[in-house]
């Protein structure tokens, strides 16, 4: 079930609707959301908050939307928010928590399984002082993705939260990829998301459907999320629609990315074999495998993703000698076989 003909391995956003999806998303029926009209947005978001163990969903256009509202949520301008040097809501978010909320982002050194140091974020967290920001929220992000889609238990997370509660502040959970942090501890997602006072995740990444996130948290949380995603344009009006392939990816879609990650697993297990290439197998946790080219091989990472792509495998250069591969339910098993040898002779060319 390759995608246009490629093992595509770059990312699990490539990921399209499956069948089941597209008749779903035909058949939905739909109502204006702004007006709270459409049954099946209210039906998936009554879905993610049973998932999450939280009280009330609001369906998203993105994760980055997601984020961003519950920045303007927890947060006033001015006020300031814990995270990790390597988080996606610092890197890849287009700055938006200082663009569009004016809230200051404070960075702690992301370890390498994902975490932050308790002492870090409790060094970080201000003193009442007129020359400091508020810290008002500190946010983990469950899987890691650059740290290479690496777990965060339920006993970290409740530790993290313990510590941001202590200090009136509250925590965020940036959950894109929740799912398959629970499937890969083999825990209910709400086991992970309880100790958190919101929790965004993805639908559109493993779980594959077109488009769309859901943010979750309180009653009155999401009632003042709600305006918020309408002041940035998020008010969606027939988006059940979409919401339809998102109910289709938590029935069916949650319990097979335990497939994805045996497939990661065995994709790290042979690299870590072929010279020339280097794994840290710690870190294959999920369905990300990071790996590296020796400084023995005379070319870099673009030259490795152009000699794969030539033989219809794709992967993404994650730095000069740095390459990634996400496995995603329109990669078999035995096209990871097939992008294997073909990874092994690449770099023997
Ligand atoms: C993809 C991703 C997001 C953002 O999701 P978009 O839907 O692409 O905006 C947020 N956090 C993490 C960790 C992600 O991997």
């Amino acid at each position: 079930m390759s995608l246009n003909n490629y093992i595509d391995l770059r990312s699990d956003t490539l990921t399209i609707p499956t069948p089941a999806m597209r008749e779903a998303m035909a058949r939905a029926i739909v109502g204006d959301d702004v007006f709270g009209e459409d049954p099946t947005i209210n039906q998936l978001q009554e879905m993610a908050a049973q998932a999450t163990g939280k009280e009330a969903g609001l369906f998203v256009a993105s994760g980055t939307m997601g984020n961003l509202v519950s920045m303007l949520t927890h947060c006033q301008r001015g006020e300031e928010m814990i995270l990790g040097d390597q988080a996606h809501m610092f890197i890849y978010e287009a700055g938006s928590s200082a663009a569009v909320g004016g809230i200051h982002p404070h960075t702690v050194p992301n370890q390498p399984d994902g975490t932050l140091k308790l002492g870090d974020i409790e060094s970080a967290i201000r003193t009442d002082n007129d020359h400091f920001p508020t810290t008002r929220l500190i946010t983990l992000e469950n899987t890691h993705n650059r740290m290479g889609g690496t777990v965060l238990t339920a006993g970290y997370i409740q530790q993290v939260a313990d510590l941001a509660h202590a200090n009136h502040a509250s925590l965020h959970i940036d959950g894109a990829r929740i799912f398959n942090a629970a499937v890969a501890l083999g825990v209910k997602v709400k086991q992970l998301t309880a100790p958190a006072d919101s929790i965004t995740f993805c639908l559109s990444k493993g779980l594959s459907a077109p488009v769309g996130s859901v943010l979750c948290g309180s009653h009155d949380f999401i009632r003042l999320a709600r305006r918020r995603r309408k002041m940035i344009g998020g008010g969606m009006r027939q988006a059940g629609v979409l919401a339809a392939a998102g109910i289709v990816a938590l029935e069916q879609m949650v319990d097979r990315l335990a497939e994805d990650h045996a497939n990661a697993r065995k994709l790290a297990e042979a690299i870590a074999h072929i010279v020339g290439l280097s794994v840290n197998l710690t870190s294959v946790q999920t369905n990300m495998v990071y790996f590296d080219l020796d400084s023995t091989l005379p070319f870099n990472a673009d030259e490795l993703c152009r000699r794969a792509q030539k033989q219809r495998v794709r992967l993404m250069p994650s730095g000069t000698r740095r390459i990634r591969a996400v496995t995603h339910c329109w990669v078999t098993s035995k096209e990871i076989d097939t992008a294997i040898q073909v990874l092994d002779a690449c770099v023997k060319v």
